[in-house]
């Protein structure tokens, strides 16, 4: 674990320690709480600079993984933040909380499966009650379940991907829609599978491809209104996911080792590209992708 914070001028080779995961595993979801070794999601090492003083931001998938590290830089850069997640991720989700109350910011905890319309819509409707308004949106909900032999991947996981992953996004985008005033921000979490797509992970890398292409064609849309839409493609990055099916078990040890930087990134490394495209000093920035995956070549 890192002991600097994210503004530390330090050697990215070296930030963390390139881990070699144990074989393990999860029922799906997977909790940050059972993860072997822990995942940093900036509890210790993320340092707040008043970017986002007041805003009023919705993550989906807050409470672990990158979503926990993006829920906690929001609060110390100034947020309060209203959190979606699974009804079996309490755990994580109450840890989360405590976290952003102990920066004297408000959270809002919401359980709801994103499978269905009307749950996207509880989802934002909770938010924007709890926060008083809504004026940033991270949809960063996602299923990854890796299948050996595509001859084997079924229907209902084809179509359960794409409801998690990307339906749900329009839908949230979209009930989001009516509370989002100029200035607002929405960022989805796409990946480097969107256009290095695994051969054992079809479904999951065809819906980052499809939110590439939503983020753009709805940043068109969205921008003469004052609301940008933006997303991140992060690389390996060691989270409860991976372990829930997310990767073949023989492929654990070596998670992330075959990046340039020779590592897997840690969620709070994720937190700052979230940070930037949500803020307002990225005012200029429409409609892009901002890849942080450790240094493989993406086009
Ligand atoms: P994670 O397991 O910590 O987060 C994923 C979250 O998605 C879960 O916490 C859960 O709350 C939510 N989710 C899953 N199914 C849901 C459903 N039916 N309804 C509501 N919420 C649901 O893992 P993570 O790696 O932090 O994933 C966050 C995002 O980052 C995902 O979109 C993932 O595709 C993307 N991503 C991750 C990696 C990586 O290497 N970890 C790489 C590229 C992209
Ligand atoms: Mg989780």
């Amino acid at each position: 674990m890192s002991t600097h914070d994210q503004l530390t001028f330090q050697n990215p080779v070296t930030r963390y320690e390139s881990i070699t995961p144990p074989k393990q595993h999860q029922e799906e979801p997977g909790l940050d709480a059972e993860l072997t070794p822990t995942a940093d999601r900036g509890e210790e090492t993320y340092r707040g600079t008043g970017r986002l003083q007041g805003r009023k931001a919705l993550i989906t998938g807050g409470d672990s993984g990158i979503g926990a590290a993006v829920a906690i830089a929001f609060a110390r850069e100034g947020a309060d933040v209203a959190i979606g997640y699974l009804p079996a991720e309490e755990v994580d989700a109450h840890r989360v909380k405590e976290l952003i109350e102990a920066e004297g910011r408000t959270c809002v905890l919401i359980p709801e499966d994103l499978s269905t319309k009307e749950a996207c819509e509880r989802l934002v409707a909770a938010a924007v009650e709890g926060l008083g308004g809504l004026d940033a949106l991270v949809n960063n909900a996602g299923k990854q379940i890796a299948i050996e032999d595509f001859a084997d991947l079924s229907d209902e996981q084809v179509t359960q991907t794409f409801d998690v992953n990307i339906i749900a996004m329009f839908r949230t985008c979209r009930a989001a829609l009516p509370h989002l005033a100029p200035g607002s921000t929405i960022v989805n979490s796409t990946s480097i599978q969107a256009y290095s797509p695994s051969d054992h992970l079809l479904d999951y890398a065809a819906t980052k491809a499809a939110i590439n292409n939503f983020t753009k064609g709805l940043s068109q849309s969205l921008a003469p209104k004052g609301i940008r839409v933006n997303a991140v493609a992060p690389g390996p990055v060691w989270t409860p996911l991976q372990v829930s099916d997310g990767q073949p078990k023989d492929a654990l040890p070596e998670f992330g080792k075959n990046t340039p930087l020779g590592r897997a990134g840690q969620p709070t490394e994720m937190a700052p590209c979230y940070v930037f495209l949500t803020s307002p000093e990225s005012s200029y920035v429409v409609g892009e992708t901002l890849n942080a995956n450790g240094g493989q070549v993406s086009p």
